[in-house]
């Protein structure tokens, strides 16, 4: 299918020292590369705990008390005379939660391996799992695709509500603009692994999803299969996917990974090549 294989990966030419078929393919080239099938995707989706489940449940729940909390007092503190501002600042919290997503995303898909205790099954383990099975995304329910996503939106959506009811009306007015950075940021970065959900989603988006990916307000189907092909080194951000162009232009991602072998002889990507090669 073409979202399982959005760029021909699976198509390879025929290793030195293997045997093909009459149909030209390998053992090798038989086995699943991609997908539901793959040995390594299988036994990574395993991994997946009641308590890791149970952590996400409890994010999940929480986060959205303060997203409708925080919603309530931002709407309260309102005034029209700010929305200039207020414009400037969601833009800004937008871009923020952008690149966040690419650090993160980048971090976990280049560094550290699932054998690492604690972070390695529970939040490494998605990063292997969505690259060798790039549709089961698809599959898991609101709370498996978005309990990280609202975990990392906890403090900042806790630190918001806090100076709401801290600080007195003239302050609040003072820092509206920043109140409002910091509450789409956290709506943005919350509401992250969904937008990746649904650029892998090829059936039946809602119209308004579909309108939103057209018009790259949200980052669009065809702009994350860049990232998907293999090696996997490029087009980190998946929130809107608006600094993926310009950062690939500087070579920020392939820059800080130089920087960081030179300094600490750690291969990048070592443990995401060693789960896609888990093909037997
Ligand atoms: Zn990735
Ligand atoms: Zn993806």
């Amino acid at each position: 299918m073409l979202e399982d294989d959005p760029n021909s990966n699976t198509i390879l030419a025929t290793p030195p020292g293997k045997e093909a078929d009459d149909s030209g393919r390998t053992t090798d080239e038989k086995r699943p590369r991609w997908g539901p099938q793959h040995k390594g995707a299988q036994e990574l989706a395993k991994l997946y705990s009641s308590g890791k489940r149970t952590q996400e449940l409890i994010c999940v729940y929480i986060c959205i008390t303060l997203m409708v909390l925080n919603l309530g007092l931002i709407l309260r503190h309102f005034r029209l005379e700010r929305i200039s501002n207020v414009v400037v600042a969601a833009f800004f919290g937008i871009l923020t939660a952008d690149f966040g997503s690419g650090l993160v995303h980048w971090g976990a898909d280049t560094w550290g391996s699932v054998d690492l205790p604690i972070v390695g099954k529970n939040f490494l383990r998605p990063f292997r799992e969505h690259h060798i099975d790039p549709t089961s995304i698809t599959r898991h329910d609101f709370i498996e695709t978005n309990g990280d996503n609202f975990m990392v939106a906890l403090p900042i959506l806790g630190k918001l509500a806090w100076n709401f009811f801290t600080r007195t009306n003239a302050e609040i007015q003072q820092d509206y603009a920043i109140s409002a950075y910091l509450f789409l940021c956290s709506i943005f970065v919350a509401m992250t692994n969904q937008i990746h959900k649904w650029s892998h989603t090829y059936w039946g988006l809602p119209k308004w999803v579909l309108f939103l990916q057209n018009h790259h307000i949200i980052l669009p189907r065809r702009h994350h299969r860049i990232h998907h092909v293999a090696p996997h080194e490029t087009y980190f951000c998946i929130t809107t996917g608006w600094l993926n162009w310009p950062l690939e232009k500087i070579k920020f991602w392939s820059t800080l990974e130089t920087i960081i072998e030179l300094s600490t002889g750690h291969k990048p990507r070592a443990d995401d090549l060693k789960w896609a090669q888990k093909r037997t």
